[in-house]
């Protein structure tokens, strides 16, 4: 291994406040890596292929909790849903209710974010603040039973203005507020604000992110 996983994890956990939980993110790392974090105690795992997380989950221990964080295909929900546990990057009603389907055929509940797309850049998913609103107020996702709605999740601009990146994890900390008031008051489970990756995830925990992904601090550079 070229990197001391094992070293680097306890770093980036020394760094968060409690309360605040990490999603090793291993896209593109081979299985010895995710055993090695796995073996520190590391129990969250982020990937964004279908494919390669289906492998990884078929081989590693089967006790760990798979966040899927990249965009989701449509097509591609039915292949995860038997043992995904969080969802965090969903950005339409259709996703939404096609996790739903799925979820229903395993007789599970899987958990799921809304992606809040604040960035400048244009090539980000996500949705508006507007357009999440507009969801939300449909009302459609109240009947959706197999999934639950567990918080936001947002990624930052790439940028290293640290101004710029405080400015949009705070946006999104008061759209959560917004959203958690109006309807979700009474229900605990929506409480994550998914936000920090390797290079703003010290940044973000200022800014009241409960769950940071982080890959590249952990297990270095990825090999495409
Ligand atoms: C790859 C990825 C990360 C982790 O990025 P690093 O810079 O390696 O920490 C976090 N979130 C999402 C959505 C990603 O796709």
């Amino acid at each position: 291994m070229n990197y001391d996983v094992a070293k680097n994890l306890h770093d980036v956990l020394g760094n968060l406040p409690e309360g605040v939980r990490l999603v090793a993110v291993s896209k593109f790392h081979p299985n010895e890596y995710l055993q090695a974090a796995y073996d520190e105690g590391q129990r969250i795992f982020g990937e964004s292929h279908e494919q390669e997380l289906k492998l990884k989950q078929e081989t590693l221990p089967k006790d760990i909790k798979w966040h899927f964080i990249g965009h989701l295909q449509t097509n591609k929900v039915k292949y995860i849903a038997p043992y995904i546990d969080m969802v965090e990057a969903v950005d339409s009603l259709k996703l939404l209710k096609e996790i739903n389907k799925q979820a229903a055929k395993h007789d599970r509940v899987i958990k799921v974010l809304l992606e809040l797309h604040i960035a400048q850049e244009a090539t980000k998913y996500g949705l508006t603040p507007d357009a999440c609103r507009q969801l939300l107020a449909e009302g459609e996702w109240r009947e959706l039973h197999n999934v639950q709605i567990c918080g936001i999740m947002m990624m930052a601009s790439n940028t290293d203005d640290e101004q710029q990146i405080r400015k949009e994890f705070m946006e999104t900390a008061d759209f959560f507020d917004e959203v958690k008031a109006e309807y979700f008051a009474d229900d605990d489970a929506f409480c994550e604000r998914s936000w920090g990756m390797s290079h703003d995830y010290k940044i973000a925990v200022e800014c009241r992110s409960t769950m940071v992904r982080v890959g590249t601090t952990i297990f270095g550079p990825r090999v495409y």
